[in-house]
């Protein structure tokens, strides 16, 4: 927070700050490819330290021979790291998705379940995982907070703090409760092509003058 902002100035910054993205990014959604919550669910699994464009080469084929619960949790961890293997550290991925997989069937009847207690129990799934889920798949909304949304909120002076689960409640603290999934996809966009990391283009970020940063990165 900016020394000098009073609670009303910081108020209306941060929903300048939304009203900004909004405008700057209308269509952002979720670019993992998925057809139900399941798919989503091992998409998202799939996506640690990796990009989603190089997920959705390899979900394709891993879906036509897993397509549900019931077979990826039956599947011989062999097969499914060599259709994963491109994704990077395929192997802890490849014990995820089965482990998830054989937790949905033994404990949550072969569904995703749709709570965010219910789903940080499955093998893999942390916070945010599981908020890409409930606000995706569900519609809950829920604020992912990786890489960039912690970068980008640090920036900005929402928050002051790399531990993802206190950046998630305090911009939730502060954003009104249907906002919170689509701005976290829209910091995430802003992150990779504008707020780069050590090489944000302030010049042309629309936040610039909502932005303390802004000045000293220039
Ligand atoms: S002004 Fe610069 S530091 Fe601030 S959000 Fe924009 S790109 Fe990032």
């Amino acid at each position: 927070m900016k020394q000098s902002e009073t609670a009303e100035e910081r108020e209306d910054r941060i929903r300048q700050i939304c009203a900004r993205l909004a405008a700057a990014y209308p269509d952002a959604a979720c670019a993992l490819t998925h057809a139900n919550a399941f798919e989503l669910l091992v998409a998202t699994i799939l996506s640690a330290q990796c990009t989603d464009e190089r997920v959705n080469m390899v979900t394709p084929r891993l879906f036509q021979k897993f397509p549900d619960p019931a077979s990826l949790a039956a599947a011989p961890a062999a097969e499914v790291e060599e259709c994963i293997r491109s994704t990077g550290f395929f192997r802890a991925k490849a014990r995820s998705i089965i482990g998830m997989a054989q937790a949905l069937m033994t404990g949550f009847d072969g569904k995703v379940p749709s709570t965010m207690e219910e789903l940080t129990t499955l093998p893999g799934v942390g916070r945010k995982t599981a908020n890409v889920v409930l606000g995706v798949a569900f519609g809950i909304p829920g604020l992912p907070v990786d890489t960039h949304v912690t970068r980008i909120t640090n920036l900005l002076g929402l928050v002051d703090s790399t531990d993802p689960v206190r950046i998630e409640q305090e911009i939730c603290d502060e954003v009104p409760r249907e906002d919170w999934t689509l701005l976290s996809l829209r910091l995430i966009l802003h992150g990779r092509a504008v707020c780069i990391a050590r090489r944000p283009k302030c010049q042309q970020c629309v936040l610039n003058t909502l932005c303390p940063s802004a000045r000293s990165l220039s």
